[in-house]
């Protein structure tokens, strides 16, 4: 059994709905919720967009392999109504992100996946809900928890 810690965001239409529906399909065919934060709204970040976020974090028990957990995660994505990716940091509106934060104390660079997630010491709508489900999870890569970057955030 790993423990995944998972990013949520959707800023279309039904936003609680759709992170509602993501946190279900998980559930199914994912593994077990073991935690999950509030619904937090947040900006837009690295786009101009008029439309707000919310955000939670979540963690979860899986036997899924860090490659097969990000397939389902992306499946669920689709089955959600997401129609476009992320490319060359060029960010979009999207009834549902979801992210792969951290996978145990795994560190993995590989083309399609990288955990953790890279740009997650940098994001308050990320560590804000991870911060108030596991405040104490020590990041592998910046051996910092995750309270302490939250600290340091200087947005
Ligand atoms: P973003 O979340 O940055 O807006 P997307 O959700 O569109 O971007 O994902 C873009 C690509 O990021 C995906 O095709 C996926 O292969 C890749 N990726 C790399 N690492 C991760 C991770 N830890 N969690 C989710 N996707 C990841
Ligand atoms: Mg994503």
């Amino acid at each position: 059994m790993s423990v995944a810690y998972l990013g949520l965001g959707s800023n279309l239409g039904r936003r609680k709905h759709y992170l509602e529906q993501a946190l279900r399909a998980l559930e199914q065919h994912a593994g077990r919720l073991l935690k999950c934060s509030s619904f937090i709204e947040t900006a837009p970040w690295g786009y101009d967009s008029p439309n707000p976020y919310l955000n939670a974090a979540l963690a979860l028990e899986t036997t899924l392999t860090p490659h097969q957990l990000l397939s389902v995660t992306q499946q669920i994505e689709r089955d959600l109504g997401r129609t476009r990716k992320s490319r060359d940091g060029q960010y979009h509106d999207r009834v549902i992100d979801i992210d792969i934060l951290y996978y145990d104390d795994r560190v993995i660079n590989e083309p399609g996946l990288t955990i953790p997630h890279p740009r997650l010491h940098c994001r308050r709508f990320v560590l804000e809900p991870l911060n108030e489900i596991a405040p104490q999870l020590i990041d592998p890569q910046r051996h910092l928890a995750v309270a302490q970057m939250l600290a340091r955030l200087d947005d």
